[in-house]
């Protein structure tokens, strides 16, 4: 249930800030469940005209890059049992997606723990796990890799994209940093990007506070983080989760669907026995540069266009045939702004 008063106090505060400060501001949510409630409660309408949300590349799905799933789809060809999940399948690659290639040559599972993929592994123990997401899925990554299971990790973090997305061409003000992946990196991990930031929760209240106390950033020139979601997120962050990603993993440049190769900006596997990049080097050798598709994707996740100004958008690309990743999964760009019909050209 809404605090509708919450709302109007914030509210209020924004469009006085947004007076004062007198300017187009640009402000960027991170995070694609955050995308999926300011389309939800229409918070993008409700702003006064100076102040510009857009979104960003906080979908794990979406900024997975598309030589990765054909790499994926080589390894399933090649009869290698694949697992991952369920949204990953239907990301289409260069010419097809998981779901095809599970169709065409089986052995490809949809799985919805970790565990799942440790059943699997009784039955197929050379079993590969495409392992995807953010600092939030990795430390269940990095249990598989305790427990002997083989991966394929396009695994990111997220400070370093957003450091790539703060650069002058895109002129974004303030950050609203994820809520879920700040539970485990904590409000230090982002005091390496100089600029306004607000960790939010996932209500409409605390998105709006968000944006009130990011104005107020903005208008006293103060690049600073705030913690805007304290009972679940502290100053270190999950240090036991830390420590697994640390064990397992090691920081590596990373390629993100859209924004190109990221220094730093990925987490790849330690034990070259269990990174399936390294065990399976002479198949993928021969995977080609991916073919270029029309989609726009890159641009959406940069927010430097709105899906509507993809030519295939309901065009072409639908969610029932998706033509690039943010039309596949429920924190896409594209998904969401079909969902709700939010255009906002
Ligand atoms: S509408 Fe489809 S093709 Fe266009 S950017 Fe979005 S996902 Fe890509």
């Amino acid at each position: 249930m809404e605090n509708k008063e919450l709302i109007q106090k914030y509210l209020d505060e924004i469009v006085i800030s947004a007076k004062e400060i007198g300017r187009d501001i640009i402000l960027m949510e991170i995070c694609g469940g955050h995308t999926n409630l300011i389309m939800k409660y229409g918070i993008r309408d409700i702003l006064p005209k100076n102040i510009r949300l857009i979104s960003g590349p906080g979908c794990p799905v979406c900024v997975s890059s598309q030589y990765d799933i054909d790499c994926m789809i080589e390894l399933a060809y090649r009869g290698i049992p694949i697992a991952t999940y369920g949204d990953m399948l239907r990301v289409p690659g260069s010419k097809y997606s998981l779901d095809d290639a599970r169709a065409k040559y089986g052995k490809v599972f949809e799985v919805y723990s970790v565990q799942e993929v440790l059943k699997l592994k009784e039955e197929y123990p050379d079993i590969v796990f495409f392992g995807i997401g953010f600092e939030t899925t990795a430390p269940m990554t990095a249990f598989l890799l305790k427990n002997n299971v083989c991966v394929y990790s396009v695994h990111k973090v997220v400070p370093p994209a957003m450091l790539a997305l703060a650069d002058e061409d895109l002129k974004v003000d303030g950050f609203i940093d994820p809520g879920h992946v700040s539970t485990i990196i904590g409000r230090k991990a982002y005091d390496v990007v100089p600029a306004p930031q607000v960790i939010a929760g996932f209500t409409p209240e605390r998105i709006l506070r968000a944006i009130s106390v990011l104005l107020e950033l903005i208008k006293n020139n103060k690049g600073v983080v705030i913690n805007g979601y304290p009972e679940a997120v502290s100053e270190e962050g999950n240090k036991n989760a830390q420590d697994l990603l640390e064990k397992y993993f090691y920081i590596a440049d990373s390629k993100w669907r859209g924004l190109g190769e990221l220094p730093k900006s990925g987490l790849e596997v330690f034990d070259d026995a269990l990174n399936a990049k390294i065990k399976y080097k002479d198949i993928l050798k021969d995977v080609p540069e991916p073919v270029k598709t029309g989609c726009r994707c890159g641009e959406v996740l940069k927010g430097l266009i709105e899906p509507s100004q993809c030519p295939l958008y309901k065009k072409v690309c639908t969610p029932e045939s998706p033509v690039g990743a943010c039309m596949v999964s429920e924190e896409g760009g594209c998904a969401i702004a079909f969902r709700y019909g939010k255009e906002n050209e």
